[in-house]
């Protein structure tokens, strides 16, 4: 049963009366289910108990945090079809997507469970001392990560399960140590508090402190920035707009203590289209790529929205086919009418810019909030003299840009903002006669790929979802896979301290028997 209230800790509490209902963007209707706006007051609570969790909560060992999250995909799992149900009315995606992203927010659980279990995350560094070292004696100095304290986590509005309540920016808070406050996306409030009923009944099942989690709703920007000035909140996860991730990165800067804000936002992902990849007029790719542009509604943050290639007849061949098979292709539901408006709006002012010609675009009428996909053309020249062309569109759309030459392909991947992807199609050679533009290409992105399309994010030790400003706040860190829990954490050096008061990760005896970097050598002795 949805209840609309806020959880703070394993209190249901509705304090506000303000209220906000979500929306079923296929029936375009509201639903069933009212929310009560979380207050001041419920902020504080939350945040208080969040902080004295954090006290036990830190020192927990790694085999009891694992147990935690194991629960709650087992609890996230035990929702069963109410989850599913939910998620598809509140976001307008399809049955299969909803039970794919449950299976891969399970998974992310449980592969910072297992990283937890092995223990070497921490990455304990032992410099030992050298009383008889000439000319200075040498202390012993001991390095490893802790935990910074309470997090703030904004669901999403593209992912309710796997980038929201329980997902990568929670779980690896969770993994890191540090209580999570949720700031439930007013989108799927109601999948939102499932998830959170899971992660509280896991919480009570494997004996965590009271406030280790807490989930708050609102429809408006206050209660998530109330959360960011908080004195007692020391990190953000956020993923969604850049207008938003910008302004709550900026808050957490002004505040009296700045606090780490790593903010996931926007990102056109370009494709550049090496010679061989136009070999048979680039059916292949025009075909695989009018699937990934479309996929989902287009509204994946790898979505590529931006395809260069060299012009000519081959580059207009695949143009073709890439406009014709987007056309083909059913369009689908987009997950909220603001997100929909916000497309039309976006695709209408790029297609009316100076140069462009729109080689495809959905006119046949749709069921509402139905995204109609498009896709548009310009030169080089047109693209680099406006930097509007450059901005995410973010739904089923995407621009090909005609480059006189590889210089003129190098020039404009150097004037991009920074992207979470990048991808070249084309040769191993292809890849040696342009090393320019491969190198111009690296430079701006989190992960680049050969070969494929950028739509679908692996979750795994290796990923990197991330890359320059304004991809993310931080380039130095991924919000997917388990290097993700890097972002919660910071490095505290020891230096002659007891053996035995030290944490159980720096003493002598390797009690967790972890990889330990010991005087420069990796080992578990
Ligand atoms: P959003 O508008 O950025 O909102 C995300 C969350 O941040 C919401 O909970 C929102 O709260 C909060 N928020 C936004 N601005 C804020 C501010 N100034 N201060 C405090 N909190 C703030 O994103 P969205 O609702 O998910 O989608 C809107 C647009 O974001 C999309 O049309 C798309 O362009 C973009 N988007 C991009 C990606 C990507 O990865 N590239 C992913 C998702 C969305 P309230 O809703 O309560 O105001």
């Amino acid at each position: 049963m949805i209840s609309g209230t806020n959880a703070i800790g394993s209190k249901s509490s509705k304090q506000g009366n303000k209220t906000f209902k979500t929306f079923n963007p296929k029936e375009n209707k509201d639903t069933e289910w009212t929310f009560y706006e979380a207050s001041s007051n419920e902020i504080d609570e939350a945040v208080a108990l969040a902080t004295d969790a954090f006290k036990v909560y830190k020192d927990f060992p790694g085999t009891k945090k694992a147990e935690f999250l194991e629960a709650i995909a087992d609890e996230i799992e035990a929702l069963g079809d109410e989850l599913i149900e939910t998620y598809c009315k509140e976001s307008g995606l399809p049955d299969g997507r909803a039970r794919g992203e449950r299976g891969r927010t399970m998974g992310q659980l449980r592969a910072f469970a297992n990283l937890l279990k092995e223990g070497s995350w921490v990455e304990a560094v032992i410099e030992k001392a050298q009383p008889n070292r000439e000319p200075m004696p040498k202390s012993d100095i001991r390095k490893m990560l802790f935990p910074l304290g309470p997090v703030v986590v904004f669901g999403a509005s593209n992912f309710p399960l796997a980038f929201s309540t329980a997902g990568g920016d929670t779980a690896s808070a969770l993994a890191a140590g540090c209580p999570v406050i949720v700031k439930s996306h007013p989108m799927h409030a109601a999948t939102g508090e499932l998830v959170s009923s899971a992660i509280i009944k896991a919480a009570e099942k494997t004996g965590m402190p009271n406030g280790v989690f807490s989930n708050l709703n609102s429809s408006g920007i206050e209660v998530g920035q109330q959360l960011v000035k908080h004195p007692k909140v020391k990190a953000v996860g956020f993923t969604g707009s850049i207008n938003g991730g910008t302004a709550l990165y900026k808050l957490a800067n002004e505040r009296d203590e700045p606090i780490p804000v790593f903010a996931e936002m926007g990102s056109i992902n370009p494709v550049v289209l090496l010679p061989s990849a136009l070999k048979n007029d680039g059916k292949p790719w025009a075909t695989k790529y009018a699937s990934s542009i479309t996929m989902g509604a287009g509204q994946f943050c790898t979505n590529p929205g931006l395809v260069l290639g060299l012009k000519g007849s081959k580059l207009d061949s695949f143009i073709n086919t890439l406009s014709e098979e987007v056309l083909k292709l059913e369009p689908t539901c987009m997950l909220h009418p603001n997100i929909y408006a916000k497309y039309n709006k976006g695709k209408k002012e790029l297609s009316a810019q100076k140069g462009i010609t729109v080689t495809a675009d959905y006119i046949k009428a749709t069921n509402p909030n139905t995204a109609q996909p498009s896709i548009l053309k310009v030169s080089g020249a047109d693209f680099l003299a406006n930097t509007k062309l450059h901005k995410e569109v973010f739904g089923p759309f995407s621009v090909v840009v005609e480059c006189e030459n590889a210089l003129e392909m190098e020039s404009i991947l150097n004037h991009l903002e920074g992207q979470l992807t990048g991808t070249v199609l084309g040769s191993e050679d292809d890849l040696e006669n342009n090393s320019g533009v491969v190198d111009a290409l690296q430079s701006r992105v989190g992960r680049i790929l050969f070969n494929g399309v950028p739509t679908g994010v692996e979750v795994n030790s290796s990923m990197v979802h991330g890359g320059p400003f304004p991809a993310s706040t931080d380039a130095r860190f991924t919000s997917v896979g388990t290097s993700a829990i890097k972002r919660w954490v910071r490095p505290v050096s020891y230096q002659d301290w007891p053996n035995k008061l030290l944490p159980l990760a720096l003493q002598n005896e390797n009690p967790l028997k972890i990889t330990r970097l010991v005087e420069g050598e990796y080992t578990k002795n």
